[in-house]
């Protein structure tokens, strides 16, 4: 004792695979190992209930009880799809958590590659509905899925929610930064240690995972990318990925390519980018702009880059010479 050694932390870095992405983890603690794992299985634990990879998480229950019955779920799942509403709410319907007909139509990432007839995807968009969900709290949280045939999907957002949840543990064991990145959506953790913000780069959707187009400077937010660039498949010189509209029943198509959504919790970040998306760079400037802490970066076909009001004062830095602002 009263030996003052500066003890140099090395960061740690935990990986695995959840919630069908690659989960990256970097803290610096002497207990990291022990947090992260913590960390990991409470995102199995996230991915347990909402999968539709598995029959019996809740949103699997929930969806076969369509049209029959309320089913109860857990403080999670009931937390979720209230945020998922809310969101659909925003985003006029463009983020929809019932698009689950839609994309098991569409199948995106199958290696099918195939188009649905028009009869198809005008059957399955008249399901897509998200004011047909009862979402109760009276004797215990329940849902109902109103009518026979609907299908809830939390694609586009529980990958948001598992990071405000990695996040919560991390600071409920008293470590105050990090970053936590789930494929895509990063959620940064307080400052780096000199105070100054992480530098969080913004993938450049026409080139290989891990080449960026620009920086994002932020202290304690989420930066989450949505894009039709990983997920899609090609058929007669078209483009079709896995971000459907839910207006048209087809995948999102206009000039947009990817939308980065900045805001301090990752859950609305995941479904406004998300969204974003779908609304196009007109219609989902407006929305991210009328919000407040809430930024974003829209990234267009012909390579220019639109960023919000907040972003405009050098909290973003494009460095991909190949990209330009409007
Ligand atoms: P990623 O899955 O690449 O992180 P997103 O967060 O944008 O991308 O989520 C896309 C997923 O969300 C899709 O795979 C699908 O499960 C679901 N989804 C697709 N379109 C919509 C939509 N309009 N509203 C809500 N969820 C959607
Ligand atoms: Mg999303
Ligand atoms: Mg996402």
């Amino acid at each position: 004792a009263g030996c003052s050694t500066t003890e140099k932390q090395e960061p740690y870095t935990a990986r695995d695979f959840k919630l069908d992405t690659e989960i990256i983890i970097t803290i610096e603690d002497s207990q990291a190992p022990k947090i992260c794992s913590h960390i990991l299985q409470r995102i199995t634990q996230i991915e347990k209930k909402m999968t539709l990879f598995s029959n019996d998480s809740e949103i699997a229950r929930l969806n076969a009880q369509a049209g029959l019955k309320s089913v109860e779920v857990s403080t999670d799942t009931h937390y979720v799809l209230s945020r998922a509403v809310f969101i659909s709410t925003l985003t006029q319907g463009a983020y929809d958590p019932t698009i689950g007909p839609l994309v098991k139509l569409w199948d995106i990432g199958s290696g099918l590659a195939t188009v649905p007839s028009a009869t198809g995807i005008q059957k399955a968009k008249a399901l897509v509905d998200y004011k047909s969900l009862q979402i109760n709290n009276d004797s215990g949280p329940s849902v109902l899925v109103t009518r026979p045939g609907q299908v809830v999907d939390l694609g586009g957002i529980a990958k948001g929610y598992a990071g405000d949840e990695a996040k919560r543990i991390l600071l409920e064991h008293g470590v105050l930064r990090g970053i936590i990145n789930l494929g895509g959506n990063v959620m940064a953790i307080g400052s780096k240690k000199d105070g100054s913000p992480w530098r969080v780069g913004i993938q450049n959707p026409l080139a290989p995972r891990g080449t960026y187009l620009g920086i994002v400077y932020v202290t304690d937010k989420a930066v989450v990318t949505s894009g039709g660039y990983e997920r899609y498949f090609i058929k007669d010189g078209r483009r079709y990925h896995h971000i459907i509209d839910p207006a048209t029943g087809y995948p999102a198509d206009n000039s947009l390519i990817s939308v980065t959504v900045v805001t301090k919790m990752g859950i609305d970040a995941d479904a406004l980018s998300t969204g974003a998306y779908v609304l196009g760079l007109t219609e989902g400037m407006k929305l991210i702009d009328s919000l407040d802490g809430v930024e974003a970066i829209f990234v267009t076909n012909d390579k220019k880059v639109y960023i919000s009001q907040g972003l405009k004062n050098n909290y973003f830095q494009l460095t991909d010479e190949d990209f330009s602002y409007d």
